[in-house]
Order: structure tokens, then C-alpha cells, then sequence
């Protein structure tokens, strides 16, 4: 834990925490040591953790890094970072993210955006342009890529978890939806938002895994599946599974980098005794603009209970309704209006059933694609986690919002069908920035993944 504080200290350049909690961790880290003294300690007893301020910590600061949750305090504890304290594990501060999650290179945060630890060798653009760690879960990557933290939790509403890992080298792991309880995780769109870990290796992203997943009483959409020992399943034999590789997922125009990765990853799982199958999900190319219809209508929902009166900032008006507006013009930045706007305007009435309802239809085939492969045989797909590596800041999603959307092109369908995804590192660039590979699994079977994940890392 000293160690970890020491380098967080040194790396502040990076903009990974919008909070360090040095005492708590201090604090915690003490309370561990007495532990394993007495024999007692917990499978992530002393291990030193990072958590995206999307975690709700009691009596820790959480804003989901905008400017409405202006220094809110929350009285309760998330299901998920509770059940890592119960564990053992230590709390080292608070993680940068895009506001409420929107975004997929951590531009949007109210605090700024974090740099990626890495930087391009040559190149045309230089070696020293900073690079975006990916979003949302941006400073949670950055943070275990620099070695801030020996893991961190993270959020993946349409990528959030498995795009900043591709973008840093590390490995992240949406779970199935209803594997971990979103209870006091601040909410995005909640049909397709999940936890999940992002650490340096497999290993390390099961076991942390285990102690984030679990029924929970208090999440109606938790499952009530028992959560199997994840870590069994690192290094497991992968001999004769059925690898689907979706035709759909091989773009035109994709850079022959990211074909070059995919290949190797086919001939990795191959060599390890795996069968590759060439499978087709016929409604992939309607995954993206489904996505940003539904996302934005759940979000515009979610985020209607930021109103000056319960939470964080409020700006004064003439009345009531001035004080509304006021504040909401205020607290939310320009990505999150949009969502808001868009989301308002699919579900209003009259054009309610052109978008949302046919957005949710299209949501259903998306699902039947996968579920008929897997009652074909197939136990996982193998894809790009992105269709490129990462990129400058800046350089992204500026006069164009949906430039910065089409990033989540390979990681929307999985939260669309509710199934399992990690992005694990498999290789770099020609700038030697990493590439990651995404494999897909069928409803909790989240051990599949790790078997393969561990074939391919
Ligand atoms: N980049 C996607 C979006 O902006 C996904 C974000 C996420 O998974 N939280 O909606």
C-alpha cells in the first residue's frame, strides 16, 4: 500500500484519481496487517485496489466526475466495493471516468481527462503526444497500467471496461448482466450497465472477479447464481471448444494491424486445441445505433433525479423551476446534455415507437444472433476488442460525437445481448501502442473466458 501511494503521488500528471484517500488506505492497510497476523486474512486481504468514482464509498467523495455531484458524500456503500473490503482488499482513492460514464477516451470527466501511461515510438505525430487511456473507465486503466494499484473496479455500460483495457495493455472483464449487483453504483443505463475488475493479468481479474460478484438482495436484476471459483479456470484446458469468429466483426477500412491480432489470436486457440468455427451475427451492423438509442433513453431517465434538491451542486433561480434548470445547465457537461436531449426525444410520445420501441426489437435479434450460435455449439466468439489502437488527445469525437461512438463498434453488442466480455492484451502496433482481443461467452460463463483469455495473454 505505501509503495502504491508513493506512485500515485509521483504519477498525478496522468489525472487517474480525482481523489487519493492515503489515510483510509493507511488505515485499512494497518487493519489487514493484524489480520494475516492472526491467521484471519481474506482472498484480497492487503491487496491495494483503485475504484472508479462511479462506486458509490460511504464517507468518500463520489461524483461520477461531474460537476451536479459537486462534492457529494455518500452515506451507503456499494454492494460491490463492500464485498472487496469484506475480502481484505484496501482503498487506495477514487478513479477518473467520463461524466456519468458517456464516452469512450475520458474527455468528458469534469476533472479533466487522464493521460495514457503509454506513448507512441515515432510515428508522424511525434512521440511525446499524450494518448487517451480509453473511456470511460479511463483512469482506472491508466492506474493499473502505470502500476498505481494491483487492480481496479470498473463500469461497462457499451465498453467501458473492455476498451480502456485494449488501449492499455490491460485486462478487463464485463461480466454477465445480473452477475454483479449495480447497487449504489451511480447509474448510466441500467439495462446494460455492469462492474467489473481491470488488472494487469487474467489471474488477477478472476479473483477479484469472485469477490465483486454475488447475489444481492438489494439489485433485483442480481442474479441468484452462485459465483464459482474463477481462478480454477485460469490456465484450464481449452481443448476441444468451438470458437465462433463473426464474419460481421471484419470491417472495411479496419487497420490490417487489428486483422493481424485477430489472426494470431485464431492461431493461438488453435494451437491450444481449440475448434474455430466461422459463424455469422447477421444484425451486428444495427448494434451501434441501437445502442445510442436505448443508452441515452435510460440515461435521460436515470439522470432526471439530478435536480439541486437531493444530491451535490444547486444553483439558486427565482422559483423552483428556475433552480431546476439553472443547476442542470450548470452540472452537466456537453456530452451528457446531448444524451439527455436524445433520450428525451426517443421516448416522448409520438416518437417513442420509430426509435425506442424498434431500438429494443432490434436489441431482441441482436441477442437471437448469439443465442443461436451458442445452441449450435459454439462456447465463445473471439473478436477485436476496437477497431483501432488508442489515439491522441484531442484528436477524437470533436466536431463529430459520433467519430467517438463508432470506437464501441465491437463492444456494444455484448451489453445489447446482457453475455459476458473480456479484453484481453494480445499484441501492439506498428507505434508500439497495445492491441487487445475480445472474447465472448454464453450467460455466466464468465470461466470459459478466463480459460481462453489466459490462452491468449
Ligand atoms: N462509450 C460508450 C458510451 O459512451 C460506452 C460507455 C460505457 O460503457 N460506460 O456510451
Amino acid at each position: 500500500t505505501a509503495a502504491h501511494l508513493a506512485a500515485i503521488e509521483k504519477a498525478r500528471s496522468l489525472n487517474a484519481f480525482v481523489l487519493e484517500t492515503p489515510e483510509i488506505a493507511t488505515a485499512m492497510a494497518k487493519a489487514s496487517d493484524a489480520r494475516i497476523a492472526k491467521g484471519e486474512g481474506g482472498p484480497l486481504e492487503g491487496i491495494p485496489l483503485a475504484i472508479k468514482d462511479l462506486f458509490c464509498t460511504k464517507g468518500v467523495r463520489t461524483t461520477a466526475c461531474s460537476h451536479i455531484l459537486d462534492n457529494f458524500v455518500p452515506t451507503y456503500e456499494s454492494t460491490v466495493t463492500s464485498q472487496l473490503w469484506r475480502d481484505g482488499a484496501v482503498m487506495l482513492g477514487k478513479t477518473n471516468n467520463d461524466e456519468f460514464a458517456m464516452g469512450s477516451s475520458n474527455e468528458t470527466s469534469y476533472f479533466g481527462p487522464v493521460q495514457s501511461p503509454w506513448r507512441r515510438k515515432g510515428g508522424d505525430l511525434g512521440s511525446n503526444t499524450p494518448l487517451v487511456p480509453g473511456g470511460s473507465s479511463g483512469g482506472s486503466a491508466a492506474a493499473v497500467a502505470a502500476q498505481l494499484c494491483l487492480g481496479a473496479t470498473a463500469t461497462d455500460t457499451g465498453g467501458s471496461i473492455r476498451q480502456p483495457a485494449a488501449f492499455t495493455g490491460t485486462v478487463g472483464i464485463k461480466p454477465t448482466y445480473g452477475r454483479c449487483s449495480r447497487w449504489g453504483i451511480v447509474a448510466f443505463a441500467s439495462s446494460l450497465d455492469q462492474a467489473g475488475p481491470m488488472a494487469k493479468t487474467v489471474r488477477d481479474a478472476a479473483i477479484m472477479l469472485r469477490s465483486m460478484a454475488g447475489p444481492d438482495a438489494k439489485d433485483t436484476t442480481c442474479a441468484d447464481i452462485a459465483v464459482p471459483d474463477y481462478e480454477a479456470a485460469v490456465g484450464k484446458s481449452v481443448k476441444g471448444l468451438r470458437i465462433g469468429i463473426p464474419k460481421e466483426y471484419r470491417l472495411d477500412g479496419m487497420p490490417a494491424e487489428i486483422e493481424k491480432i485477430w489472426q494470431q489470436g485464431c492461431d493461438w486457440l488453435k494451437a491450444a486445441g481449440a475448434e474455430l468455427v466461422d459463424v455469422s451475427l447477421p444484425h451486428t451492423k444495427y448494434a451501434l445505433p441501437a445502442y445510442y438509442i436505448v443508452a441515452p433513453a435510460e440515461a435521460s431517465s436515470n439522470l432526471a433525479r439530478y435536480d439541486g434538491v437531493r444530491y451535490g451542486l444547486r444553483v439558486s433561480g427565482r422559483d423552483i423551476t428556475d433552480m431546476y434548470e439553472q443547476t442542470r445547465a450548470a452540472g452537466f457537461g456537453g456530452e451528457v446534455r446531448r444524451r439527455v436531449m436524445i433520450g428525451t426525444y426517443v421516448l416522448s410520445a409520438g416518437y417513442y415507437d420509430a426509435y425506442y420501441l424498434r431500438a429494443q426489437k432490434v436489441r431482441t435479434l441482436i441477442k437471437r444472433d448469439f443465442e443461436q450460435c451458442f445452441e449450435q455449439g459454439i462456447h465463445a466468439m473471439l473478436t477485436p476488442a476496437t477497431p483501432s489502437a488508442s489515439f491522441g488527445i484531442g484528436e477524437k469525437g470533436g466536431a463529430d460525437p459520433v467519430e467517438m461512438y463508432l470506437n464501441d463498434v465491437f463492444t456494444v453488442t455484448v451489453n445489447m445481448a446482457g453475455l459476458p466480455g473480456i479484453a484481453v492484451p494480445a499484441g501492439s502496433d506498428a507505434q508500439g501502442l497495445p492491441l487487445g482481443l475480445q472474447l465472448i461467452g454464453r450467460p455466466f460463463d464468465e470461466e470459459t473466458l478466463f480459460s481462453l483469455g489466459s490462452v491468449i495473454e
